[in-house]
């Protein structure tokens, strides 16, 4: 069954990895759109636990407890299992095995060439990922996304402008695979892929689409820095967590970076290279806003005051959060169930894509597989 309301709309699918608690960061950054696409589009959100295994392989004990940390998190942001369909990655197999189909088709040099590959390499020194895994992992991506595209409908996925050439490798894996497992006639066959797909054009015919090519969902988010000015990440120790008690965060917001230029009382200040400014756009009302920005630059306010009242905002708002998160945390049985649901919901869609699939790739060892026992 799929959430009410949802069918024949556009799909989204969108996933993150189980790295533990969430932060504020998170939340702008990714959740508050998912929330929004729930009543827009039939949308499909996993916890990317396959995902977590491409980097960190080493120790994968902490992976299942992160699993339900991050959906109880998900469930306290807003999402509803009711309006959107949640899973962990790994309880769909299926994932699995179009990534294995998927390598068979695809050039090694596309997943060398993956910017974020070498960049990482480079970065990365305490793992060991010169593994076939971390290369591959662009193509597991793309098996996530393209398992839930339907022949006639919209396949979306949100990303940042960054993310836009992922979402297009696997845009061209797609067409790789499809013109690769298509049903043609002898003298076809014999084409190399680019001669096949330009002879079918001079003829006015199309590729059959096995699988769904996904667009791009561009979102904008806000920008919510850390504390310290950086990018906002646990591991910076910059970050406030969706679960953070009061006083951690009025100690947090504290000592938070100001306009770096604004050094005594009486300096006027700058509110639009200040992080608690940025804060303030989120949490704070439109009056208090003016009030900071007005302040700020005529130095009628000293930022001790301004982070206080950027702070009492920001409680006020994580306030319900917390308190949703505390419900579901005393309810771990009921999270697991929600995502055995979402994951039943997920594999009968990943089972029609599959059907096509295995049908396009062996055709007899198919319709060996489905034919009747005994
Ligand atoms: S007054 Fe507020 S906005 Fe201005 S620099 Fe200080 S903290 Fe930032």
């Amino acid at each position: 069954m799929v959430p009410s309301g949802s069918a024949g709309k556009g799909r989204v699918l969108s996933g993150m990895r189980p790295t533990g608690r969430l932060h504020i960061g998170h939340f702008f950054g990714a959740l508050q759109n998912w929330v929004r696409l729930q009543d827009e589009y039939e949308c499909f959100y996993f916890v990317a636990d396959w995902h977590a295994l491409t980097t960190d392989y080493a120790d994968s004990s902490q992976v299942a407890a992160n699993c339900i940390e991050i959906a109880t998190d998900w469930l306290a942001c807003g999402l509803d299992p009711a309006r959107c369909t949640m899973f962990v990655q790994s309880w769909v197999p299926e994932h699995a095995e179009l990534h294995l189909l998927l390598s068979m088709v695809t050039p090694l040099g596309w997943l060398e060439r993956v910017p974020t590959y070498k960049e990482q390499l480079e970065n990365i020194r305490d793992k060991d990922l010169h593994t076939y895994g971390f290369l591959g992992y662009p193509l597991l991506q793309t098996a996530d996304i393209v398992m839930y595209g339907v022949p006639g409908r919209a396949l979306f996925v949100p990303v940042g402008e960054d993310q836009v050439p992922h979402v297009e490798m696997s845009r061209e894996v797609v067409r790789r695979f499809n013109i690769s497992f298509a049903p043609y006639e002898e003298e076809l066959r014999q084409l190399s892929l680019e001669a096949r797909v330009s002879r079918l054009a001079n003829e006015g015919k199309s590729v059959p689409q096995t699988l769904v090519e996904p667009d791009v969902l561009l979102t904008r988010t806000p920008r919510i820095p850390g504390t310290d000015g950086r990018k906002m990440s646990k591991s910076y120790n910059n970050a406030i967590s969706l679960t953070e008690d009061d006083d951690p965060i009025r100690a947090k917001t504290r000592v938070m970076m100001t306009d770096p230029a604004r050094k005594r009382r009486a300096d006027p200040g700058n509110p639009d290279v200040c992080p608690v400014f940025d804060w303030h756009n989120l949490f704070s009302s439109a009056e208090t806003l003016a009030w900071a920005r007005d302040g700020c630059r005529t130095a009628a306010i000293g930022c001790i005051e301004c982070k206080a009242a950027m702070a009492d905002n920001l409680i006020r708002w994580i306030a319900p959060v917390r308190e949703r998160r505390k419900e579901y945390e005393a309810q771990p049985a009921r999270v697991r169930q929600i995502l055995e649901e979402g994951a039943s919901r997920a594999r009968a869609a990943a089972g029609q894509t599959m059907a096509r699939v295995r049908a396009a790739v062996i055709p007899q060892a198919a319709s060996r597989l489905h034919a009747p026992q005994g």
